[in-house]
């Protein structure tokens, strides 16, 4: 039998491995490259470093609470406090338990929000930091009994409080329960600030909903990141009640920071060393 080619004597040119634009195209390992989702670039991962700050508009990434804690408090200082606490599904929504369990397993966290004791440059504090990938930071009864807890030991121990909000709002799956961990809080914040104790809170991206309307604006330093959504409702639907066009930096930090709602954007890299002075400033010459 005569093949096609040789009847029709259809020469064909060896592939050139060596000049072949295809193959000799450089692997690009995933997620070696990211999209900074405050100006579009796209980044190579080396340089965001251990802070996770975009090099060419400085928006500060979303971390986790564990990649916060290591950036924040003094190496090994850090115990945690009221974990464990038991979860329940108050209105009964379907598989709301077996959500949190997937993502307790997922995250390595309770809740979504973790709290203990730590120092910062050997000043000791209490801590809460929220973790968006925690159903978005959402605040149900266990974040808010967590965090009531935090401010009432607080209190008790005479020490300041610090918390890192990141939340989009009320637990949906809780019902008005969820709803309720508004007032709880910021009771136990006003007796804590009535025992003439210090707390700073510290928006980062995003802090929107119950958490924004409660104790992430009852701090007495309240600082945000850069680039940080901060706001009650979603701009769309301000937007669509009002029938007026908003600023385009409408509900970030630094509109926030014109218009007196926090008191300065900071970079996470001066975080710590910030936190520390305020805390010393305040410390009234104890440690
Ligand atoms: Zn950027």
């Amino acid at each position: 039998m005569v093949h096609f080619r040789e009847k029709h004597n259809i020469k064909i040119k060896p592939r050139d491995y060596e000049n072949d634009v295809l193959l000799n195209l450089p692997h690009v390992p995933d997620k070696m490259f990211i999209k900074c989702p405050h100006c579009k670039c796209s980044i190579y991962s080396g340089d965001i470093g251990i802070e996770k700050i975009c090099p060419k508009c400085s928006y500060n990434f979303r971390i986790t609470a564990s990649e916060r804690l290591k950036i924040t408090v003094d190496i090994d200082s850090f115990n945690e406090l009221f974990e464990g606490i038991k979860s329940d599904n108050p209105i009964g929504f379907p598989n709301y338990l077996e959500k949190l369990e997937e993502l307790r397993m997922k995250t390595g966290l309770d809740e979504a929000v973790l709290t203990g004791k730590a120092s910062i440059d050997d000043q000791k504090i209490l801590i809460g930091i929220m973790d968006s990938r925690f159903i978005m930071g959402s605040m149900g009864r266990l974040v808010g009994e967590k965090i009531t807890k935090l401010f009432e030991l607080a209190t008790v121990e005479h020490l300041p409080v610090i918390i890192f909000t990141a939340s989009g709002g009320a637990r949906m799956q809780e019902g008005i329960i969820s709803l309720m961990q508004m007032e709880k809080i910021s009771a136990a914040v006003q007796r804590h600030s009535s025992a003439g104790l210090l707390y700073i809170s510290i928006l980062t991206d995003p802090t929107t909903g119950e958490v924004t309307a409660s104790f992430a604006m009852q701090g007495d330093i309240i600082l945000a990141e850069p680039g940080a959504l901060i706001g009650f409702a979603g701009k769309r639907v301000i937007n669509e009640t009002l029938r007026r066009d908003l600023p385009e930096n409408f509900q970030k930090s630094e509109y926030l920071l014109e218009h007196g709602f926090v008191d300065t954007v900071m970079d996470r890299k001066q975080m710590k060393e910030t936190l520390s002075l305020l805390l010393s400033l305040h410390s009234k010459g104890k440690k």
